[in-house]
């Protein structure tokens, strides 16, 4: 008996394997990036729906917070983050590929995240802080998904792409910062003294 015949049936016996066959399961739909190209297309159109679903998020997320610095840095990244779907949409037209039909699953986790701060902390500086909080981890994300695609598109050697995608990537590096900066100057330290004001 040949190596692929004894390892053949094994898939079968395992019915998470079986299931994953007969279903249009995100497995299967994995399995469908054959190419760096494709798996570029793959991780742009999950970025677009990361991007997608914080232009959902980010106005609630300045609605909630107390500290109005804070409430404009969300404000004026919901703007870059507009500009950042159209840098998409842009390097879509520029090319011969379209976007597939992925949702981002971190990032609504991520989001989900957002939303039970707002729903358990009280609004104030502790708030504020765990906003913060948020904002750096959907930051980070994005970070990582466009310093991968860079690195793909310039392997691919799509050079307009991947201006496009540093511009992105400079902005979330910034926001990154930004947010940083705020929980270091003002926010942390006004949540430190929240309790302790007696
Ligand atoms: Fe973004
Ligand atoms: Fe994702
Ligand atoms: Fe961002």
């Amino acid at each position: 008996m040949g190596f692929a015949a004894q390892v053949q049936p094994l898939a079968f016996e395992n019915p998470i394997a079986h299931a994953n066959r007969i279903t249009n399961s995100p497995r299967e739909l994995a399995m469908t990036q054959k190419t760096l190209k494709d798996l570029f297309i793959h991780e742009l159109s999950d970025v677009y729906s990361a991007e997608k679903q914080l232009t959902r998020a980010l106005p609630k997320m300045a609605r909630a917070a107390t500290n109005p610095a804070l409430a404009e840095a969300f404000t004026q990244h919901l703007e870059e983050t507009r500009g950042q779907i159209e840098r998409i949409d842009k390097i879509i037209e520029s090319a011969d590929f379209r976007l597939k039909r992925v949702k981002c699953a971190a990032m609504e986790g991520l989001v989900e995240e957002g939303k039970d701060v707002i729903e358990d902390v009280e609004e104030g500086p502790v708030r504020d802080a765990a906003l913060i909080a948020a904002g750096q981890k959907v930051e980070h994300y994005e970070i990582a998904s466009y310093g991968t695609l860079c690195t793909f598109a310039k392997q691919l050697g799509l050079t307009e792409a991947m201006t496009l995608l540093k511009e992105t990537l400079a902005e979330e590096k910034a926001t990154d910062e930004k947010l940083g900066l705020l929980a270091l100057q003002q926010t942390n330290a006004d949540a430190a003294r929240v309790g302790k004001e007696k």
